[in-house]
């Protein structure tokens, strides 16, 4: 099917100035109503005439959504905070560096400059049958193009697949999962806070969304807690090309490290399903055992048990195997600065 490339459909663009007042505009419009960040993802939707929302509600003027604020528990990201401030940020360079690095690999700068922290984590699937327009799973139809034995599927899940086989495109979520982060959100029925794994969702729960934000909702911030600071961090994100492309696989790990022996472990894996995975049973596996290559390859191994690779994807199960190894083998020797 053509990717029709004519006018964007017409639209009421509502522009509040404050989060009480586009929460009111979100609630009023509901199901009609698009929210807009740095608008590297919307406008896709919109100038491709694929998504026709009646109403935009452009979060840009709206202050109290941007910076990075220290709090006594860690510190709390606005959810308009740019890519560019994160990246920059001294205190979140020196303390979680984590979040820097995976920021920094977000595709150019001029993206970095204006896609949102909120954006990227709320960001949609990139399978193109469905960026096209193709009536597909996700796309509220009966049938999943990438997931035939002639459809393109190189880009696609090699875990946790339930008719649809798209994965998360972000490389900020498995850093902000590593870093136990929490979203913060307002919704009709006031304010929630979500563990950073449990934002994102899998097919199994509804397959035309990667996240669980319902019409109305907001996301307000991201708070990281202290209790990963100036831990031990890895961060690796495998792309085809090394300029602005996205990440055929990524991999995010924090670890404290004690006498030789991992004491405390996150790691988390995008690229791999519908949603950014916590690998709670290589954390449960590793946790106390010497931090040494026989360790790093048993995690390894395990991170992949249980994948099912399409017909063109088969690389990403070694693929996986190796980043999970590396970002628990690497961590000592990792040496990323900025
Ligand atoms: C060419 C290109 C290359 C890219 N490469 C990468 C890459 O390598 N890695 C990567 O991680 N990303 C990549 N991206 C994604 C980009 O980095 C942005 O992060 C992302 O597109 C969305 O950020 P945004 O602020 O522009 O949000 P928008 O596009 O405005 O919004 C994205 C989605 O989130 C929703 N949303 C946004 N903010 C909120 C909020 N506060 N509350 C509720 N809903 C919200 C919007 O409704 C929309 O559905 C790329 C994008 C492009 C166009
Ligand atoms: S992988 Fe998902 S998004 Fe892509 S065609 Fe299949 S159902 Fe649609």
């Amino acid at each position: 099917m053509a990717v029709i490339r004519d006018v964007m459909p017409a639209f009421d663009l509502l522009q509040p100035s404050s989060i009480v007042d586009a929460q009111k505009l979100l609630e009023q419009h509901g199901a009609d109503a698009w929210v807009m960040a740095g608008g590297l993802d919307s406008f896709d939707w919109l100038k491709d005439r694929i998504k026709k929302p009646k109403v935009v509600v452009d979060l840009s003027g709206i202050e109290e959504l941007k910076g990075i604020h220290a709090t006594s528990e860690g510190i709390e990201i606005g959810a308009m905070t740019t890519l560019t401030e994160i990246v920059n940020h001294p205190f979140i360079k020196q303390h979680y560096s984590l979040l820097a690095q995976s920021a920094e690999l977000v595709a150019s700068p001029q993206i970095r400059n204006q896609g949102t922290i909120g954006g990227n984590v709320s960001q949609d699937a990139r399978c193109w049958y469905y960026r096209a327009g193709w009536p597909c799973y996700r796309a509220g139809g009966n049938i999943c193009y990438a997931d035939t034995p002639e459809g393109r599927n190189r880009e696609h899940a090699i875990l946790h697949a339930d008719r649809c086989v798209a994965v998360n495109p972000s490389d900020t979520a498995p850093a902000l999962i590593a870093l136990d982060a929490k979203f913060v959100m307002r919704t009709a029925k006031g304010e929630r806070v979500w563990d950073a794994e449990d934002y994102f969702i899998g097919p199994e729960i509804d397959i035309t969304r990667l996240h669980i934000l319902q019409p109305g909702d907001l996301l307000t911030s991201v708070r990281i807690p202290s209790s990963w600071a100036n831990a031990q961090f890895y961060f690796e994100k495998v792309r085809d090309r090394n300029v602005w492309d996205f990440a055929l696989l990524n991999v995010a790990s924090a670890m404290v490290v004690s006498h030789g022996s991992i004491d405390r472990i996150r790691i988390a894996v995008n690229g791999a399903a519908a949603r950014p995975l916590r690998l709670k049973t290589v954390e449960d596996a590793v946790r106390g055992k010497p931090l040494n290559a026989v360790t790093a390859e048993m995690a390894g191994k395990l991170a992949v048990q249980g994948a099912v690779p399409l017909q063109f994807n088969a690389y990403k199960v070694p693929l996986m195997r190796n980043l999970v190894k590396r970002a628990i083998g690497g961590v000592v020797e990792a040496t990323w600065t900025s």
